[in-house]
């Protein structure tokens, strides 16, 4: 995901006094409710792990502490922003622990091994520690939920598997009961109802993350009658993200997506116009998906019948630098300026 200015301050130690803390949370919540995220790391324990693509797995993690009982404050909610990410740490110590690590993570890691030069390098330190009183007991890496649950105080990540990456590592280890450590709410995207009239999204892979979430609670919420159209795109069929929530989302008057495909996911090679004979049979009914890179004439079409509207237009970027500049270049022609990067 691009790196935002707020990410760029952070030093990914996983400080408890944290830079990113000296500056409040621009999201409002309900009267009368306290966020059980109150930037200081809690425990979660890890009650799910689904491979959903070779290299994307969803967790799901529940807070520990959460009594289902009724016992807790009723006005104690664990809430995210749509859009807004929280920072997962680990010990920089060795975490393996006794308990085997979940199987499909097993697996993963026995077919991605880490080449051992990134696994023993010290990562590059871009930027200086902000808490040197502390010792560097940890690190940390930011995440953004797709949904979560109040009643159950639990929240789910993608997160895409970086063979030698050192939070994938430690991801690694763990298991269905296995304790992990959050923090957040962060970042500066807010979304007020009716807003805009419309919100389009242009999205790659994981980032899909911020918008899907976005899009999400707008479709949640009964009074919003914002338009929504999301563009994602992913490198080939079996790589999709979140296929059936968006094919259940299309269900909804305000809520239009379309997917394309880096790679063609068909090996045939028939060359037939706009996909083979074999692709067709693997997308479902009137799913939207092309088996083709997005290109700029899609970008100009789908934003062409907002073109005269572009003040009550947000248009929602999230992925690689050449993503973000590929669309955005694409939107100065159009001159289309409400953009905001996540
Ligand atoms: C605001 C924000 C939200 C995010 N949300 C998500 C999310 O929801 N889901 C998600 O999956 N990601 C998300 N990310 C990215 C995430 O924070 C991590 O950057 C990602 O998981 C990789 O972390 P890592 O520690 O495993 O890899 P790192 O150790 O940080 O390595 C990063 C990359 O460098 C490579 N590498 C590592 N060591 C070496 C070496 N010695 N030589 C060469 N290459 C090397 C790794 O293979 C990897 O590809 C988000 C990022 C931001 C800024």
């Amino acid at each position: 995901m691009e790196t935002s200015n707020e990410e760029q301050e952070c030093c990914g130690s996983g400080c408890t006094n944290c830079v990113l803390d000296l500056k409040p949370s621009n999201h409002k919540l309900p009267a009368g409710l306290i966020n059980l995220f109150d930037r200081t790391y809690q425990r979660f324990v890890c009650s799910s792990i689904v491979q959903l693509t070779e290299h994307v797995f969803r967790f799901r993690l529940r807070l520990e502490k959460f009594s289902q009982d009724g016992s807790d404050d009723m006005l104690n909610r664990l809430i995210v922003p749509p859009g807004s990410h929280l920072f997962l740490r680990a010990p920089t110590t060795d975490c393996r622990t006794e308990c085997p690590a979940h199987d499909k993570l097993v697996l993963w890691r026995q077919q991605n091994p880490a080449r051992p030069s990134f696994v023993d390098r010290v990562p590059p330190r871009a930027l200086e520690k902000y808490d040197k009183n502390e010792d560097d007991l940890y690190f940390s890496r930011p995440y953004t939920p797709i949904a979560y649950d109040q009643e159950e105080s639990t929240f789910d990540v993608l997160i895409k598997m970086e063979p030698g990456g050192r939070m994938t590592e430690y991801l690694l280890t763990l298991s269905l009961g296995s304790p992990t450590e959050w923090k957040g709410v962060y970042g500066d995207f807010v979304w007020m109802r009716n807003q805009y009239q419309s919100v389009v999204g242009f999205v790659q892979g994981v980032a899909i993350a911020p918008v899907y979430s976005t899009m999400r609670a707008i479709l949640g919420d009964e009074e919003d009658y914002t338009r929504l159209m999301l563009c994602a795109c992913f490198r080939d069929l079996q790589n999709v993200l979140l296929r059936d929530e968006l094919r259940s989302m299309a269900g909804y008057w305000n809520f239009k997506y379309e997917t394309y495909l880096s790679r063609r996911s068909c090996s045939c090679r028939q060359n037939a116009e706009p996909a083979c004979a074999c692709f067709k049979n693997l997308i479902k009914y009137h799913e939207p998906i092309y088996d083709r890179r997005l290109e700029a004439n899609d970008i100009e079409r789908l934003l062409v019948p907002f073109s005269e509207r572009t003040n009550s237009l947000l248009v929602l970027l999230c992925g690689t630098d050449s993503f973000t500049m590929f669309i955005k270049s694409n939107l100065a022609k159009l001159r289309i300026e409400n953009c905001y990067i996540f």
